[in-house]
Parts: structure tokens; C-alpha cells; sequence
């Protein structure tokens, strides 16, 4: 096989799983063989840039920027949807549609007029144009007759097939709506607030704000979905509604398989009435169902208004809104400063749980709510961690009730609090000295994804920090039993455990170092990036800000961020503290050892370790050779056990004759 072969073949190879991945969540090999796979053809790919093509899986992961977006006119032009509210809306409608089918002589005795209903998924519209099978382009809606040109971040969407499968048109459009689903809407404001930054509102606008976003790997790390509901093309392809979403889904687009095809107004009224009650049992957030005439003739004669087809109808939920009362705000401090308002409220039943507690964002929102104690409110629940108070019922308001008003000084330690033009959240900039930030910082510092220090839990944390025994993250490896002592709620176990889980995590990397350290901006993946390219805080230290923007996913902001808290005379004077406790301040040459020692051997790996993570030992063993296989079988090697490891795991090994090996005897293994 020459390599330009080697490369379509992997180019076909890699499109096939990745179909099976996300469309029909069938993987048939593991992320592993899948990612070595991708390596292979990368490397391919840069030696030969004469056989770039832009669908090469590859163009689905890395970066890419779009300076500007360019308009475009659709080639069909994409129109709104007609809305009905009623039951009695949608039955007035089918009359008319029936009327005007009979004035088009047409015999809906033989051929009754039949309807596809389907979900109104509440994202961002989107039209992506297909040419001998290939994307070729991806416009948002615009103004229904030009929209914006998004293909490069549309490629990072993985349900967004680049390359059909089977059977297709040699040319059409396909719409659909790209959405972010409620657990990745959720996940992206926990990482936004823990790091000090304002909740984004909606998933809805989140979504079309990210396909904006002139860095696509950004776009690829947010979890966008793209579900498809329409094809236009020059020649009518199929007959129905019904029959092309099956088609469409056999060319590898993602079609919601809640589609239901419906012969009469009581079927519809099922369906619509089903979802109208479980939509919050749905991964996405919709905010109607769309009934759509099945046959694509009778669809044709129907035609379209100015504004929209005649042959479709949404049926728009209301809100689930439901009235409750606010008893108080209370105002949190975050580890950053940032302080975000809480209501407190009667307690009330909105989609299937109870509710004492509702986000109210910022002051903007208290603001534009004119918020009043006592105030009869109305809880909305979106993709929210929380649900969200959206309106107020002001006939209900007492003459005497108080306005709720911001606070100008922090709720915790009084300083003045200040809000940065252009931002939505004030801060308490007293970062020292107001108790939640300090308690806070160290939480996250001893949290499970940074030192993950055992004995160090959130309470015990602010125990010591109200007991004064500890101000910063230094302060922790100066702890001693002496010290401890007489603290009320920690016992002898207690202070031994704390100790020895303080000692222990002087062994984490570099990475979860810097990442325990808080520097704003600076999430996981951001800290461990910084570490593989500086390999060190002395480094890093250095480094000036041209230096850390060429890191991958490090911007401006993240860039000075880094800068200005590694320059800051009160940290450095920590840092040199926690070198002289015996941190890891640079990068283990361990890690990046390579090796063949392990070749083909497929290793499963569990359990919890004590110099590693988890994630290193994979790395560890991958780099050597090895093959991580995710469970047991008969084609296991190897299991590297660590502690906790499920007691099911180990039966099952020694049943299957498996060798099962120690952190430390994978090391020895290895040479190390
Ligand atoms: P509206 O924005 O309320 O005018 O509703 C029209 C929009 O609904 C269309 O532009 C589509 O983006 C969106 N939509 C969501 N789900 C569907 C669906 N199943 N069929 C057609 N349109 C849909
Ligand atoms: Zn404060």
C-alpha cells in the first residue's frame, strides 16, 4: 500500500468509528486503538501536506482560528416555523391544510393526509451543504436568507458526519438544530464559576454563541450536538418526512429517534402531550414539539408563506413556570471572590423535585427583576445546576416590602466589593483576609482533582482555617501533631490521618501543583499543558507572555493570569515555601520515559495508586507499548491493581488465570 492508499484507508477507517461512536454508540475499538489510529494518520498527514483534505477526521481535534466569519447566501432559503399554543390552534390548522389539499383536487379518501411529529430542539439552526457525499459547508441561519459561514468549528462537532455512509443525494442541504446538552451545559458553568466566572444563561445561547467562537478547540472541548430534522435539494429525493429522517440516519446524521409518524389529532394531542410532561427526562432542553405534513407531494402543493412552509406547524411549550415566595438572598463567596446571589424560597415542586433554592446570577438580575422580599416569584428550570428565578408577580407585593438590594461590602468581611467594567460579577478583592476565599483556595487545593489529600476534607479544611491554624497552602506542610492538638472535633485518628495525607501528596506531579495552586483561568487540562511545556515552576517562572500564549489553549487572559499571580511577592514567598516542604515543582522525566517493554500487551488498569494517578500509570504503560483495555476478558494481559479495586475484578482475573501486578511491580517491570 503506498502512503497516500495507508492515508484514505485510515481517513475511511477513522469516519466508520467514529460513526459507530456517536451515531449508534455501538465503539467496536477501544479510545485508545481509536486515538493511535488518529496519531498515525496525523503523522501521515504531515508528511505529506499535498494530501491535506479539510473532512480528514484529523480536522475534527486541535485548534484553528476564524478571524471572521464570512456571509453567505443559503441556497434554499431556511424558513421560521409557524406557532401554535393550543390544542384547538393545531386542529384549525389541520382543517386548513385539508381544505386547501381538496381545492387541489386531491383524494384524501385514497390518501389521507398523514403527519410527522417530531421534537422542537431548542439550540441554534444550522445548514450544512453535502457535495458527492462530503461537507463542503456550514451556515447559520442569519436572517433566513445569508447566514454566517461556520464550517471550521462545524467539523468539531463530532455528530456532524464529514465523509455519509451508504446511500446518499449527490448534492443537498441538510438543517438541523446544534444544541448543547444539559450535562455539558452544566459541567461548563460548574468549571466557569469555579474559576470565578459569571454562569452563562441558557443552553440555548451557549450554544450559539460558541459556534461564534474564533477558536475552535474551544468549540471541540464544549460538547455540541448536532441533530438533523431536514433535507433540501434540487429534486424531491424522497416521499416522506418519515422516510427521509430513517435515510438520514443511515448516511451517519444524528436523528433523534423520538420521531413518531401520527394519522390523526389524537395522535398528535398523545404525543404532544407526552412530551409537554417528560421533556425534562430528555438529555436536551426542547421547547416544543414540530407536526409536520408526512408526504413530501401533498407537502409541495402546500408550499410556503413569506415566512414559513404551510406544511409544518411547532406547538410551543409554555415555560414550566411555577410561583413561590423569596424569603431571603443570601450572597456566597467563592473561592475567587466573586460573590453570587442565592434566593431562599418556600418550598415547591417543579419538574419532579423540590425546590428551596434558585440562582439569581447577579445584580443585573436582581435588578431587572426589581426584587422584592417577600415577593411572589416564579421558578423556571432549564439545563441549570439550579433553577433560575425569571419573573416576578408584582400585584402580589405587599405596600411595605423592602427592595432587595446588592450589598456593597461583602457579606463576609466587610471590605467594599468591585465589579471591572464589562463584568457581571463583583468581587471581594480582599483575597487574604475574607475567611471563604482563604477556605476556598486551600479546599481546592486539597480537592480530589489537584493534591487530592486524604484526611483534608471541605469541613475539616475550615475548621483549621477558623481555628487559625492555617492561612494559606503552605501553612499545611508546617502542620504538626504539636499544632493540631486540642482542636475541637479532631481527634487523635483524625490529626494522624491529616498528617499522613499531607505527606503523601508531596508525591503528586507538577501538574496537580500548579492546578492546586488556583491561578485564575487556570482549569486541569490548562495546568497540565503549562507543565508538559515548561516542565517546571522555575521555568514557567520565566516565562513571558508571548511564550505562555503559544501554549495550546492558553489565551491572553489565561497568559497574564499566569503571569501576574507567579510575580506577585506574597506567592512567590509560598511557592518557595512549598519547595522547601518538598513539592514536585517540576515534571518527573518518569512520565515521558518511553519504552517497548510492554509491546501488545493489553493491560487493564484499576483502582487507586499511590505515586500516580491513574491517568499517568495509562500514560505510562501506553508509552512503553502497552494497550489499555477499559474491562477484563479473556484477551487481558495484564491487571495492574491499585487500592480500592473492586473485589469483582480480581475474581474475575484469577478466574481468567490473569497475572495481577502492584503499582510498584509495574515499576519494576518498566526498570524504573
Ligand atoms: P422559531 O425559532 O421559534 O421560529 O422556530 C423555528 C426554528 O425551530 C427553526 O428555525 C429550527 O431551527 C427550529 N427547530 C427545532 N427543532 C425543529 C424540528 N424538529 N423541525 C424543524 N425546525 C426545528
Ligand atoms: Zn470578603
Amino acid at each position: 500500500m503506498t502512503d497516500q492508499e495507508k492515508i484514505q484507508a485510515l481517513r475511511k477507517e477513522l469516519h466508520q468509528h467514529n460513526y459507530n461512536y456517536y451515531i449508534l454508540d455501538n465503539p467496536l475499538i477501544s479510545d485508545y486503538e481509536f486515538d493511535q489510529k488518529l496519531k498515525y494518520l496525523q503523522d501521515l498527514e504531515s508528511q505529506y501536506p499535498e494530501w491535506f483534505d479539510s473532512n480528514s477526521p484529523s480536522q475534527r481535534v486541535g485548534g484553528g482560528v476564524t478571524k471572521s466569519f464570512s456571509t453567505i447566501p443559503h441556497r434554499f432559503p431556511m424558513y421560521s416555523l409557524d406557532n401554535s399554543y393550543s390544542i384547538d390552534e393545531l386542529e384549525l390548522w389541520i382543517e386548513r391544510i385539508k381544505k386547501r389539499l381538496l381545492d387541489e383536487n386531491c383524494n384524501l379518501e385514497a390518501s389521507p393526509v398523514h403527519f410527522t411529529c417530531e421534537l422542537k430542539y431548542d439550540g441554534a439552526s444550522i445548514s450544512l451543504t453535502y457535495a458527492q457525499g462530503t461537507l463542503v459547508r456550514a451556515l447559520t441561519r442569519g436572517d433566513g436568507i445569508q447566514g454566517d459561514d461556520v464550517t471550521q468549528n462545524i467539523r468539531k462537532i463530532k455528530t456532524v458526519p464529514l465523509v455519509l455512509q451508504g446511500n446518499y443525494p449527490t448534492d443537498f442541504d441538510m438543517r438541523g438544530e446544534i444544541i448543547l446538552p444539559k450535562e455539558a451545559f452544566d459541567k461548563l458553568n460548574e468549571e466557569r464559576l469555579a474559576q470565578g466566572e459569571s454562569a452563562f444563561m441558557n443552553p440555548r445561547n451557549t450554544a450559539s454563541g460558541t459556534l461564534k467562537l474564533q477558536d475552535s478547540s474551544i468549540v471541540e472541548s464544549r460538547g455540541l450536538q448536532c441533530l438533523l430534522y431536514s433535507l433540501v435539494s434540487e429534486q424531491s429525493v424522497y416521499t416522506s418526512q418519515y422516510e427521509m429522517l430513517k435515510q438520514a440516519k443511515q448516511m451517519g446524521f444524528l436523528v433523534a429517534d423520538t420521531a413518531r409518524r401520527c394519522s390523526s389529532l389524537e395522535d398528535i394531542k398523545h404525543y404532544v402531550q407526552h412530551w409537554n410532561t417528560q421533556r425534562h427526562t430528555l438529555p436536551y432542553e426542547i421547547d416544543g414539539v414540530v407536526i409536520k405534513v408526512d408526504d413530501t407531494h401533498y407537502q409541495k402543493l402546500l408550499g410556503h408563506t413569506a415566512k414559513a412552509p404551510r406544511w409544518a406547524m411547532a406547538y410551543k411549550f409554555k415555560a414550566e413556570q411555577v410561583p413561590t415566595t423569596l424569603m431571603s438572598v443570601s450572597y456566597q463567596v467563592g473561592r475567587t471572590g466573586a460573590v453570587t446571589p442565592v434566593a431562599n424560597l418556600a418550598a415547591v415542586l417543579l419538574a419532579g423535585t423540590v425546590v428551596k433554592r434558585a440562582s439569581l446570577h447577579n445584580a443585573d438580575q436582581i435588578e431587572k427583576l426589581e426584587l422584592h422580599y417577600g415577593d411572589t416569584v416564579f421558578l423556571e428550570k432549564g439545563g441549570e445546576i439550579i433553577p433560575k428565578v425569571v419573573a416576578v408577580d408584582r400585584s402580589k407585593r405587599l405596600a411595605a416590602a423592602l427592595a432587595v438590594l446588592f450589598p456593597e461590602n461583602c457579606p463576609e468581611c466587610h471590605t467594599k466589593l468591585e465589579r471591572k467594567k464589562g463584568e457581571a460579577l463583583h468581587y471581594c478583592l480582599n483575597e487574604d483576609h475574607c475567611s471563604p476565599q482563604i477556605i476556598g483556595r486551600i479546599q481546592h487545593f486539597c480537592s480530589r482533582k489537584a493534591m487530592d489529600i486524604e484526611g483534608l476534607g471541605e469541613e475539616t479544611v475550615a475548621l483549621l482555617v477558623r481555628e487559625k491554624v492555617v492561612e494559606n497552602l503552605a501553612d499545611l506542610y508546617e502542620l504538626s501533631a504539636e499544632k493540631l492538638k486540642g482542636i475541637p472535633r479532631l481527634g487523635e485518628l483524625s490529626i494522624q490521618n491529616l498528617l499522613e495525607g499531607i505527606q503523601k501528596s508531596k508525591e503528586k506531579p507538577f501538574d496537580k501543583v500548579l492546578f492546586g495552586l488556583g491561578i485564575r483561568h487556570v482549569g486541569e487540562t490548562v495546568a497540565k499543558k503549562l507543565a508538559r511545556s515548561f516542565t517546571s515552576l522555575a521555568q514557567l517562572k520565566q516565562a513571558s507572555l508571548e511564550s505562555l500564549v503559544a501554549v495550546e489553549d492558553v489565551g491572553d487572559r489565561i497568559a497574564q493570569s499566569v503571569y501576574t499571580h507567579l510575580r506577585a511577592p506574597k506567592n512567590i514567598l509560598i511557592l518557595e515555601r512549598l519547595k522547601s516542604a518538598g513539592l514536585k515543582l517540576q515534571l518527573e522525566n518518569i512520565i515521558a520515559q518511553k519504552g517497548t517493554k510492554l509491546l501488545d500487551k493489553k493491560i487493564v488498569v484499576s483502582g487507586v495508586f499511590d505515586s500516580f494517578s491513574r491517568e499517568e500509570i495509562k500514560d505510562l504503560i501506553e508509552s512503553n507499548g502497552g494497550q489499555i483495555l477499559g474491562s477484563i476478558s479473556s484477551k487481558t494481559d495484564i491487571l495492574v491493581a491499585g487500592d480500592q479495586m473492586g473485589p469483582s475484578k480480581r475474581i474475575k482475573a484469577e478466574q481468567l488465570n490473569i497475572p495481577i501486578i502492584s503499582e510498584k511491580e509495574l515499576m519494576k517491570l518498566l526498570g524504573i
